[in-house]
This record gives C-alpha cells, sequence and structure tokens, in this order.
C-alpha cells in the first residue's frame, strides 16, 4: 500500500476532538495531514456532500483471536471495522488463552500492524484466566501495549478483587472495565424479565442483576480513587449509578451499545426463538432505551461501542436456551447510531461522532489532536442520508448474527483511511 499525497476536497469536516463542524478540504502526505497548499497531491477526491470524522474507535470488541479464530480473527475482524468505518479498536481479553501476559498484548498489537486495516489497541484481563481470583500484573501489561483491564464476558465477583483491581487502575492511570452482572440473580437468565419472555417462557434478569453491580464498582471507584469504566449500561438504576459518580467527581465513565440504543424486548416477539436477539446484557423495554438515549444526549454516557460479538453459524442455530450470547456489531454501527440518535434530532453530527473518537480516546487516556498537520491521517467519510438493507451476508465478519439482518438503516461509512491509505473504499475493504 502506497502513501500517496492526497486531497480530499469539499467535505464536512466533523472533528469532536477540536470541536470543529465545517466544510473543507483536508490534505494528507506520507500518511499524516499537512497544512492545506503546501504538497502537490497526486490525487485529489471529492467528498462533496460527505462527512469527514477522524480516529473512529470502537472500545469493546471481540475478535476471537487466539483460540476460536473460526470464528473470527485478527485478519477479518479488521476488515469488519475497516468495512464499518472503524479505525481503531480495543479488544477485549476473553480469548484461548486469556489475554493476561504482555507477551500475548503484544503479539496482538502487532497482528494488527501486519494487516494494516485497523489500529488493535489491546485490552488485557483484570484476573489471571478472568477466573475472578488473582489481579495480573497491570503494570508490565500496560507497558506492553494494554490500554485497558476488562475480564469482559464475565463479572468480577468479588468485591475484594474488584477494590483491589481499582486501586491498581489509579496507580497504573488505566481503567478498569467491569461486565456489570450479579451472577445470583441472573445464572439463568437469556433474556430481560419482561412480558415477551414472560409470554416466551425464557428465564429472565431484571434491572438489578446489571445495577446492583454497578453501584457497587461506583462506591468501589469512590473508596478507591480508581479508573472505572462501566461496560454495555442498560437499566436507569445503572445510569443512577453513573451520574452519583460524576456529582461526586470520582472516575467513572461508560458506554453504550448500538443494539441496546436502537432496540427493544420486543424485538424477540419479530424473531421469535431465534438467538440473533439474544445479548448480554438482554435487549430492555422502551422506557430503558428512552433512558439509556438521553444519557448518550446528555453526556452522562460518553462511549459508544458495539460488544462487537461474532459467533460461528451453527452455535447461533442452537436452541435459544443454549446458543451463545452476542450480536455481530462493527458493520451496522455506524448506520444504526445515526438513524437513531441522528435522523431521529436527538443529538448534532458534532456530540454524536464524539461517542466514537474524543469519548474513548478520553477514557482510555490516549492523545489525538484531530485533524492538524502532523497527525495521522486516520478518518472515515460518511454519506449521512445513504439508506440501505443490512443483509449480513455482505458482512466482511465471519459472525452474521444480528437482530439487525433485514432492518433499513439510514447513514453510512462509504471509505476509511488509516494512515494515509485507504482500508475502505465504496464497501470494497483493501487486501
Ligand atoms: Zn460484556
Amino acid at each position: 500500500m502506497v502513501k500517496t499525497a492526497l486531497r480530499i476536497r469539499d467535505a464536512r469536516i466533523i472533528d469532536p476532538f477540536r470541536g470543529v463542524d465545517d466544510v473543507g478540504d483536508v490534505w494528507i502526505d506520507h500518511g499524516v495531514v499537512v497544512e492545506p497548499g503546501t504538497i502537490h497531491p497526486e490525487t485529489t477526491f471529492d467528498a462533496h456532500g460527505l462527512w469527514l470524522v477522524p480516529r473512529i474507535t470502537d472500545m469493546h470488541v471481540h475478535f476471537r483471536d487466539p483460540g476460536q479464530t473460526w470464528i473470527e480473527d485478527v485478519g477479518s475482524g479488521s476488515r469488519a471495522a475497516a468495512a464499518g468505518g472503524f479505525t481503531q479498536v480495543m479488544t477485549m481479553a476473553n480469548t484461548d488463552p486469556v489475554v493476561d501476559s504482555p507477551s500475548l498484548v503484544a503479539w496482538l498489537a502487532e497482528r494488527g500492524r501486519q494487516e494494516g486495516l485497523v489500529r488493535i489497541l489491546p485490552g488485557a484481563a483484570i484476573t489471571r484466566g478472568s477466573e475472578g481470583r488473582q489481579l495480573t500484573d497491570f503494570y508490565r501489561l500496560k507497558a506492553a501495549g494494554a490500554v485497558g483491564f476488562s475480564d469482559d464476558g464475565r463479572p468480577v465477583e468479588s468485591a475484594a478483587v474488584m477494590q483491589a483491581a481499582l486501586a491498581y487502575s489509579r496507580t497504573v492511570g488505566a481503567p478498569v472495565i467491569n461486565h456489570a452482572q450479579e451472577m445470583s440473580l441472573s445464572r439463568q437468565a437469556v433474556v430481560h424479565q419482561g412480558a415477551p419472555a414472560l409470554e416466551m417462557g425464557l428465564a429472565g434478569a431484571g434491572e438489578l442483576a446489571e445495577s446492583l453491580m454497578v453501584w457497587r464498582d461506583v462506591q468501589l471507584a469512590g473508596a478507591t480513587g480508581g479508573i472505572l469504566h462501566v461496560a454495555h449500561v442498560s437499566v436507569p438504576h445503572s445510569l443512577e449509578a453513573i451520574r452519583y459518580a460524576r456529582d461526586h467527581g470520582w472516575q467513572v465513565t461508560a458506554e453504550a451499545t448500538p443494539h441496546h440504543l436502537f432496540f427493544t424486548d420486543e424485538i424477540l416477539r419479530e424473531w421469535g426463538y431465534d438467538p440473533v436477539t439474544k445479548v448480554n446484557p438482554p435487549l430492555r423495554p422502551g422506557a430503558f432505551r428512552e433512558a439509556l438515549q438521553r444519557a448518550v444526549a446528555s453526556g452522562l454516557v460518553g462511549v459508544a461501542a458495539t460488544d462487537h460479538a461474532p459467533h460461528a453459524a451453527d452455535e447461533k442455530s442452537l436452541p435459544y436456551v443454549e446458543a451463545p450470547f452476542g450480536i455481530a456489531g462493527l458493520e451496522t454501527a455506524i448506520g444504526a447510531l445515526l438513524t437513531v440518535l441522528l435522523h431521529s434530532g436527538l443529538m448534532t453530527p458534532l456530540a454524536l461522532f464524539a461517542l466514537l473518537t474524543v469519548g474513548p480516546h478520553q477514557v482510555l487516556r490516549l492523545a489525538y489532536p484531530g485533524l492538524v498537520p502532523g497527525a495521522p491521517a486516520d478518518l472515515t467519510l460518511i454519506d449521512p442520508d445513504r439508506e440501505w438493507l443490512v443483509d449480513p451476508k455482505a458482512f466482511y465478519s465471519r459472525g452474521h448474527n444480528t437482530p439487525f439482518s433485514g432492518q433499513r438503516l439510514r447513514g453510512r461509512a462509504v471509505a476509511t483511511m488509516l494512515d494515509g491509505v485507504w482500508t475502505m473504499l465504496d464497501g470494497e475493504v483493501s487486501s
């Protein structure tokens, strides 16, 4: 891949890193942004009518690599990310083996560089083997490139372990990201405990199964001065905990997924016992979804993250109760978020894209200056009004498990650039 000198002309530049929303040009040379007019571009890309957003980041993906590479691997996950408009992802550590050693952290980042399609920020486990007992070596893991710590897929059940993890997070300056789920209230649960679950005879978990642990974690963050990030928040009581933490000035942040912002548990009726709707935490009732949308619009929840969780077709065709949890989310995220938050009038483009750019950068303590001379040319061109029908068969991800299948979305990434090189153009990922 050659790094040519390039001019992107007449784009609507939405740069949440600088708070800029303005039509203009971006000039790129040798992989970085340069001052307009200072080079002779070999090509000009006419971006009239398109939005240009720098460094779109998904801080919650599962690439199943190492260990389950037939489901997804760094290659297919990177292609899915580029296709979806992402230039940076944080991988979760619940692979096989679990990412709990510095060598695995370094290996993942290197695999990402070899593919060259998306920056991979490895997440490392909070506890050895994600077994919830003994803390990993945060200091050495961070030195090897880990940007945060999570046993995601499993909650940290022991309050004592979580307390120690949060104290450690403060020392190393990186967040602990907990999958908040009180197992004693939800061990059998496959959906939200609501009317659709009752009618279908499926075991559900209620609001407390999530919010009890979020409140616990928030109090531990307050007591330790630790850095807490709440993964895939989905119920109002959890949002109240986050507000409480913010009012006290504690270091607590949270993310919401596109599917929790888009769907309610009513979708269970539509899909019946097809496990494409099976996700953890489960899809929630309408009032919960609206509370989540308000929390995102008000800035209480400052990050949108997909929880991209691909599964093999044979697993997702198991009976509902046995099928694994998860949705392949990278290739529908931008369309879903624009449809439900932007075209609804709930958020401005600048505020919406902050959820995917400056939001995750702040949580992960990463520096990016926005589109200024010298900055790596990581950017995405978006057609905000492109209407399209989701067809999982066209995904680059190996996971086709998604309730967005057949949905009409409005807004789509049409080109993605990493370090000045197009990784996706017109829906085609470069090989
Ligand atoms: Zn999780």
